[in-house]
């Protein structure tokens, strides 16, 4: 049986059973009670003015499953990250370049497309781009996707190509040569935290 305790005054750090350490402040603000966990794992509840210290020690508890789920979720974030500088530092450039281009122009001539100029670089907010004059621009970290997710990349900016846009016709077009499309981009999405890294 967690020990609760009756009155401390707030700000209070209470450690609790199967949680750990938990800070209940006082809050002008909520309208009820509020638990949140914070990026370094930290977990703070709000008190509104009329909850006791008691109700928000049982409320914890009652919600013990949701927070390890975020204690979970944030230590899958923080080992992701810690992956993904350890990949970085491994990458070397001209291989990597070296990788997307050869396996650019394979796409190309594969699937009909063509294109003007290629600049592979370090972009901080995107994977690639295809410019009005069909000038290609590609991040050279997407050396680091699994094969399928750099190949979408790849065949995305090709159908830029042809088609300007984001519609029907694209997505068609991506789908007939990358049949999990969607699915993939989301998963080049969840991959987007690399992009912001220093190389
Ligand atoms: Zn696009």
């Amino acid at each position: 049986m967690p020990i609760i305790k009756k009155s401390v005054p707030l700000p209070a750090v209470i450690d609790l059973d199967n949680i750990g350490p938990v800070t209940f402040v006082a809050s002008a603000r909520a309208q009820r009670l509020n638990i949140s966990v914070k990026a370094d794992g930290g977990i703070r509840v709000a008190l509104p003015k009329r909850a006791t210290l008691v109700e928000a020690q049982s409320f914890v508890l009652s919600k013990q499953l949701w927070i390890q789920k975020q204690l979970v979720r944030l230590q899958k974030v923080k080992q992701k990250a810690a992956q993904s500088a350890e990949e970085i530092k491994k990458l070397d450039i001209d291989k990597a370049s070296a990788k997307i281009s050869a396996r650019l122009q394979e796409l190309a001539r594969e699937h009909n497309f063509s294109f003007n100029r290629l600049t592979i670089r370090n972009q901080k907010t995107r994977w690639g781009s295809c410019s009005a004059k069909n000038n290609l621009s590609l991040n050279i970290k997407l050396a680091l996707l699994p094969a399928e997710l750099m190949d979408l990349v790849l065949v995305h900016e090709l159908i830029h190509t042809k088609i300007k846009n984001h519609g029907t016709r694209f997505w068609q077009k991506l789908e007939e040569i990358c049949p999990r499309a969607r699915e993939l981009d989301r998963h080049v999405n969840s991959h987007s935290g690399l992009l912001h890294l220093p190389l």
